[in-house]
């Protein structure tokens, strides 16, 4: 994500579309939900399957 690294560095300069994207990019990486949590926050929820593809 070197790009990411360069666009922080150089946030003062980016366009305010860039530092949405940077935004956006900075809250997933800070997301602590990881690929063992469910969308509705259980950790290896017997139901994970239907609360991801139908939502929560
Ligand atoms: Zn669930």
């Amino acid at each position: 994500m070197k790009w990411l690294n360069d666009a922080i560095k150089d946030y003062d300069n980016l366009s305010d579309n860039d530092k949405a994207h940077v935004d956006a990019t900075l809250d997933s990486l800070s997301d602590p939900v990881d690929n063992d949590t469910c969308v509705c926050g259980v950790k290896d929820c017997p139901d994970a399957y239907a609360h991801t593809t139908s939502g929560f």
